[in-house]
């Protein structure tokens, strides 16, 4: 609790909307500009705007070698005057200059059947975040967490899910949170972590610019990070990415 309060008064003197919270999920903080969406739903409709707008997407079809005029993959080469590696998990394997900085970490979730046993209206973080879920509308819980209980076999690149990790989410989600309910679903995705929280966002080689290690948090950072990078390449413009960069 002491660290609910140090936020408090931390977000409250940046004049951050946050509230004292006792519920059904708990005690802590309520921070009513919170929310979720789902990000393949989003991806879906980005692909679609630009695919319509002309762009051509390739998948399964990694960059292999990338220099700033030149992607090199298996099937093809793409000729070009600026490169974006926009890649979180990994990123280190695709830019091997930056592995003394970021890292990849396995992140894991299940899924239930939907289920009436509880009531979640709001998405939950818990534990400073190792913990995280939420009650999707037809009443299925996705949970994910408890990394720190896998030790150092958890950074890795592999996205497979591990034993000790799943069980331990399936207690957290029997006892702690009261659910019986079917797991229907077990997955695993990477994200990576830097040192200083900050996302990497640099011109790594000539005319190749890296983003990426979100420590966790890169769905709306992402975008943006994608956004600013975008205009400094097309346009010469860093107003939006100085807004995200570190203070001297
Ligand atoms: C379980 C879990 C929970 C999370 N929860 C949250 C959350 O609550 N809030 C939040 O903000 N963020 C969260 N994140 C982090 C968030 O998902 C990521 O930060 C975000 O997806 C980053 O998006 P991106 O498009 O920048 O990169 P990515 O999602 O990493 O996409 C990069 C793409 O590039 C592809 N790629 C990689 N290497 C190559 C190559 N050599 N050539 C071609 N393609 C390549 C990859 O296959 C991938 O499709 C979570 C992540 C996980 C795994």
């Amino acid at each position: 609790m002491v660290d609910c309060r140090n936020q408090f008064e931390a977000m409250r003197a940046d004049d951050l909307p946050v509230a004292e919270y006792i519920g059904p999920e708990g005690e802590g903080l309520m921070i009513p500009t919170d929310g979720v969406y789902n990000p393949l739903l989003r991806c879906r409709i980005l692909t679609k705007r630009a695919t319509d707008a002309g762009a051509m997407l390739f998948e399964k079809s990694a960059a292999l070698n990338i220099s700033g005029s030149r992607v090199e993959t298996a099937n093809g080469v793409i000729n070009c005057r600026k490169v974006i590696v926009a890649v979180d998990g990994g990123l280190e394997n695709v830019l091997p200059e930056l592995s003394g900085r970021v890292r990849t970490a396995r992140l894991q979730m299940i899924g239930t059947a939907p289920t009436d046993e509880v009531k979640f209206t709001r998405p939950v973080y818990y534990r400073w975040g190792f913990e995280y879920w939420q009650q999707l509308p037809d009443g299925r819980i996705a949970l994910g967490g408890m990394r720190d209980f896998g030790g150092d076999e958890e950074w890795t690149d592999k996205s497979i899910p591990s034993d000790a990790i799943q069980k331990s989410r399936e207690i957290f989600l029997r006892t702690k949170l009261g659910i019986q309910a079917e797991i229907t679903h077990r997955w695993a995705a990477v994200a990576a972590f830097n040192g200083s929280g900050v996302p990497i966002i640099e011109e790594v080689r000539p005319g190749v610019w890296a983003i990426g290690s979100y420590s966790g948090t890169g769905n709306i950072i992402g975008a943006i990070c994608g956004r600013g990078v975008a205009q400094i390449v097309v346009k010469g413009e860093t107003a939006l990415l100085d807004e995200l960069r570190p203070l001297p």
